[in-house]
C-alpha cells in the first residue's frame, strides 16, 4: 500500500498522520483500488475491505474510524462518544482529542487537510475543495480547535494533501469574479485566455492571516489531476471515481 506520510506531524511520538493513493485495494475500475467512499457507486464490500485494510497498515481499528458526509460547508463537529463509522456526520470538519479515535477526510480534487496540535494533542481533518475554502472552513476548524481544546494556531502543523492545482482547475469568469471579490485574486492563474484557480493557495493565505508560521505547513506537491494514475480527480476522471483519503490518529501519551 502506497500511502504518504505527513513528514512534520509525524516528527512526533503520538500521532500519525496520512494521505492515501489509489493504490494498495480491492476495487474494480473505475474506483481501483483503494477507493475509501461509500457514495461514489463502487461495491460496498470493496469499500469495507479497503477500510480494514488501510486500519491494518496503519494500526488502527476501521470500526472506531470517523468520516464525514461532506457537503463543501463550513460546518465543524467536535467528536463525540456517540459517533460511529457506520453514521458519518454530515460535515466537512472532524475535531477531537480522543485518543485512538482515527479521523478521515475523502476528496478527489478537493485538499485534505490534516491538522496537529502537539501542545495540547488534538487533531483536525478537513475537507476544503473551492467552496470550503471560499467560506473559510481551514480558519473556522482552528477557531473550534481553540474553543474546544486551546489550540493556538501558531502552534499547529498543518498538511495540506493531494488535490488539483492551479495547473488544473479551470474556472469560469462568474467563480473568477468571486475569488477577487473576496479578496484572494493572487489564487488565479491566466492563461490563454482561460482562468485557473489554486485553491491551495486561498488556504496559504488563510494559514498565514491566522498567523500559522509557513514553516508548520506541508504540502503535499502533487496535482491530482496531472497524476491522475496515482490519485482519484473528479475532473480528469470525468466524475466517475473513487476517493483518496487523509486520516490522522492521536495515541496515548505515557502516563
Ligand atoms: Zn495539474
Amino acid at each position: 500500500m502506497n500511502l504518504l506520510p505527513c513528514e512534520n506531524i509525524n516528527e512526533y511520538p503520538y500521532v500519525t498522520a496520512h494521505f492515501t493513493t489509489r493504490e494498495g485495494g480491492v476495487s474494480q475500475s473505475p474506483y481501483g483500488t483503494l477507493n475509501l467512499a461509500f457514495h461514489v457507486g463502487d461495491t460496498e464490500e470493496d469499500v469495507v475491505e479497503n477500510h480494514r485494510l488501510l486500519g491494518e497498515k496503519l494500526n488502527y481499528n476501521p470500526r472506531r474510524l470517523i468520516h464525514m458526509r461532506q457537503i463543501h460547508s463550513d460546518i465543524v463537529t467536535v467528536v463525540s462518544s456517540t459517533m460511529n463509522f457506520e453514521s458519518p456526520p454530515q460535515c466537512d470538519a472532524l475535531i477531537t482529542n480522543r485518543v485512538n479515535v482515527p479521523l478521515m477526510v475523502m476528496s478527489a480534487d478537493c485538499t485534505p487537510v490534516l491538522i496537529y496540535d502537539p501542545k495540547n494533542h488534538a487533531i483536525g481533518a478537513v475537507h476544503a475543495g473551492r467552496a470550503g475554502a471560499l467560506k473559510s472552513i481551514v480558519p473556522k476548524t482552528l477557531h473550534a480547535m481553540e474553543k474546544h481544546f486551546g489550540t493556538s494556531p501558531e502552534e499547529v502543523l498543518i498538511t495540506l494533501g493531494p488535490s488539483i492545482h492551479g495547473c488544473c482547475y479551470e474556472i469560469n469568469e462568474t467563480i473568477a469574479d468571486d475569488v477577487k471579490e473576496k479578496g484572494y485574486e493572487n489564487a488565479l492563474l491566466h492563461q490563454k485566455e482561460k482562468v485557473y484557480l489554486d485553491v491551495n493557495t486561498i488556504l496559504y493565505l488563510q494559514l498565514r492571516a491566522m498567523r500559522v508560521s509557513s514553516r508548520c505547513i506541508e504540502s503535499a506537491s502533487h496535482c491530482t489531476s496531472c497524476h491522475n494514475g496515482d490519485y482519484f480527480s473528479y475532473r480528469a476522471d470525468h466524475q466517475r471515481t473513487g476517493r483518496i483519503a487523509g486520516v490522522i490518529v492521536l495515541r496515548s501519551l505515557p502516563a
